[in-house]
């Protein structure tokens, strides 16, 4: 069986990717050091606990499991945190992905698909945001972001590292049967919020921002269903397996919504009053942040068919009501 490094594989989109990698014939080997990660997400293949910066249990888990590539998701990734405590994101996201592809070129793992993010593009009023577009982040979990996709650019260079560097655009939605979802401790995301606020868990959702330049004066996303989304780190993995070389690519749907139309959806899929409150602008946060390319779908071959709004809600609805989410 062929092994592939999961970091994060704990967490939310790495316990996803998980899945279909053990779906697709692979073994997903989970490292993750449980600071916002679940073991018991951790379903599909073995799992190793450890820290990114611990270059000796890195080193170990390498040569242990062989891995053909690397798949690396573990990292803070709070805009509100990031702005308040911009140490702990430049130090966990760079100094740790910088130990793990450090390992991965000693190890001789040249293949590494990486989770970056369309905020690393932050506002560009009216621009078409494609792979080619000026990254300009406006925080720093945005930024430690930008700062690993120089690391591997520079790698490459120097010890023939390819990657497959994927910028998400929101991610949300879970598993349609139900093995794995999202649950963030705290939860900072607009959907599982709002899905709290809805079964009364908090007593509103607030509305970050009223006043933006946008029709309803909310900011606007490009929501991704997490199956989708971790479909295609598959099929990065193939490509890079097939020699095609390093590539960036977005990965949205090209169809924004606003804060206020995913409340109006929120109500329709549950059918139940969704209780909000107005409130100020949350720093850090882009108005408009939507995908302008559809070089995942040309190139890669990828076919994203969960991400409506209606498929996302309600899949990230059923799995909350499991009681899975409740820890
Ligand atoms: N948002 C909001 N209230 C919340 C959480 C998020 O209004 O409690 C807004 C946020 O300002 C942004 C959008 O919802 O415009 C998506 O935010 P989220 O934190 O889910 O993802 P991000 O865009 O930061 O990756």
């Amino acid at each position: 069986m062929t092994n592939v490094l999961v970091t994060g594989g704990a967490g939310y989109i790495g316990s996803h990717a998980c899945k279909v990698l053990r779906a697709a014939g692979y073994v997903p080997v989970t490292y993750d050091n449980l600071s916002t990660g679940w073991a018991d997400s951790v379903k599909f293949g073995p799992f190793e606990q450890g820290d990114l910066t611990d270059r000796a249990r890195l080193d170990d888990v390498f040569a242990r499991y062989k891995p053909v590539a690397v798949m690396h998701f573990a990292a803070f990734s709070q805009v509100g945190e990031a702005m308040r405590e911009p140490g702990k994101y430049w130090y966990n996201n760079v100094c740790g992905s910088l130990s793990l592809i450090e390992a991965a070129v000693a190890a001789g793992c040249m293949d590494f698909v990486f989770s970056s993010t369309c905020a690393t593009y932050g506002d560009q009023d009216g621009v078409v945001l494609d792979e080619n577009s000026a990254q300009m982040p406006l925080n720093a979990y945005a930024a430690s972001k930008r700062a690993i996709e120089d690391i591997l650019k520079d790698f490459e260079a120097s010890h023939g590292l390819k990657s497959v560097i994927f910028r998400y655009f929101n991610v949300a939605g879970a598993d349609p049967e139900g093995e794995v979802g999202e649950h963030h401790q705290p939860e900072t995301h607009l959907i599982p919020l709002m899905l709290d606020a809805i079964e009364g868990k908090r007593p509103a959702l607030t509305v970050f921002g009223t006043d933006y330049d946008t029709a309803d004066g909310t900011c606007i996303r490009d929501y991704v269903h997490v199956m989708d989304l971790v479909d295609a780190h598959v099929l990065g993995l193939k490509w890079l397996e097939q020699g095609k070389g390093s590539r960036v690519f977005n990965l949205g749907t090209g169809k924004g919504f606003s804060v206020r139309e995913v409340i109006d959806h929120s109500r329709s899929v549950t059918n139940r009053p969704v209780p909000f409150e107005e409130g100020p602008r949350r720093a850090g946060d882009a108005v408009c942040l939507v995908s302008g390319s559809t070089r995942a779908e040309t190139e890669l071959g990828w076919s994203p068919t969960r991400s409506t709004l209606e498929a996302m809600i309600s899949d990230a609805w059923r799995w909350h009501q499991t009681g899975h989410y409740d820890r």
